[in-house]
């Protein structure tokens, strides 16, 4: 038997697959048919089973990389309204043990800023979440910003999740061991990269001064942005620079999660530099295919019972509203 922190757990990383979207991957995205992928397609007693196994009252379930972010412009809003309608209908017929993150076409900006605001009005979503880059373009570009506009007006959090990064990134950086070490093109570092990069760029852009109230959410512990604030923070003030408050921002406008990482040090830090109110607890299911360790990790953290409380479900649920 688990020994839980003695409180609900949320956790909110937890991903599915949609047949149609799903069937849209190609390559190293495309599904394969292991065991991931069966619990991927799982709604029903495998999912429930390990939640329960586990103690996971909750998953804010999402589709996983590159979700709808690939799709042609021209059939993207279509094809991820009926995506996020199927998943609502999934949850609404399981709303004790489901939440959502509702996928967007991001290559249809006014179409994703449109199913943004009524997968949350409508279906009741809790916000959206975006897999890397919009069909190769970081998302800072000042054309993707009424997303972020319709984001702040609706009060709703950004997930930036990790997608495979460009070829041409991992070409230059990983390609000699990729051979050896698939993984290393993805959470080994290569999604690191992607997605830290993406999150740096945004706060360059200078879309949180536009939007002060746009809430981001990074997984992974914030894929390393934490350990390095002090860093990035204090090079961007060295002379003959904008006047960027990078370290202001990221505190302010950014949430992070423990999703495939389950890390006491990386903890730490992330406490230490953001406040325990912004971390959020995550497994990453099923692709950490196992949600005990997770469970237990999350049980014995070195913070107190009001601080793990806080982690286990408490921030979710008032970024969330749940
Ligand atoms: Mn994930």
């Amino acid at each position: 038997m688990l020994s839980n922190p003695h409180c609900p757990i949320i956790a909110i990383e937890e991903h599915y697959w949609d047949p149609e979207l799903a069937g849209t991957f190609t390559g190293l995205e495309a599904p394969k048919g292991g065991e991931i992928d069966k619990r991927l397609y799982d709604f029903a007693d495998l999912r429930i089973k390990e939640m329960d196994a586990a103690g996971v009252d909750v998953q804010v379930l999402s589709h996983g990389a590159p979700s709808a972010q690939k799709l042609p412009a021209d059939t993207a809003a279509v094809m991820t309204r009926a995506v996020n309608d199927r998943l609502a209908a999934q949850i609404a017929a399981n709303p004790k043990r489901f939440a959502g993150f509702a996928a967007l076409p991001t290559s249809d900006v006014k179409g994703a800023a449109d199913e943004m605001e009524r997968a949350v009005t409508r279906l009741g979503f809790k916000g959206v979440m975006i897999h890397g880059t919009a069909n190769g373009e970081y998302l800072d570009d000042r054309k993707f910003w009424p997303i972020f506009e319709r984001a702040e007006a609706l009060d709703v959090p950004i997930y930036l999740h990790p997608a495979l990064p460009d070829p041409r990134i991992t070409d230059i950086y990983l390609k000699d061991y990729v051979k050896d070490f698939p993984l290393v093109v993805r959470p080994a570092w290569g999604y690191t990269i992607d997605t830290a990069t993406q999150a740096i760029r945004l706060v360059l852009s200078g879309v949180f001064e536009k939007h002060p109230k746009l809430k981001i959410i990074l997984g992974h512990f914030g894929e390393t942005l934490p350990f390095l604030l002090w860093r990035i923070d204090s090079s961007l003030k060295r002379p003959g620079q904008k006047s960027l408050e990078f370290r202001q921002i990221f505190t302010n406008n950014f949430w992070l999660t423990t999703s495939g990482f389950f890390s006491d040090p990386a903890l730490l830090c992330c406490v230490m530099e953001m406040g325990v109110d912004r971390l959020l607890f995550a497994i990453d299911w099923p692709f950490v295919i196992d949600n005990r360790p997770a469970v237990e990790w999350l049980s014995r953290i070195p913070l107190s019972g009001e601080d793990k409380v806080k982690i286990a479900s408490g921030n979710a649920k008032r970024l969330l509203k749940m």
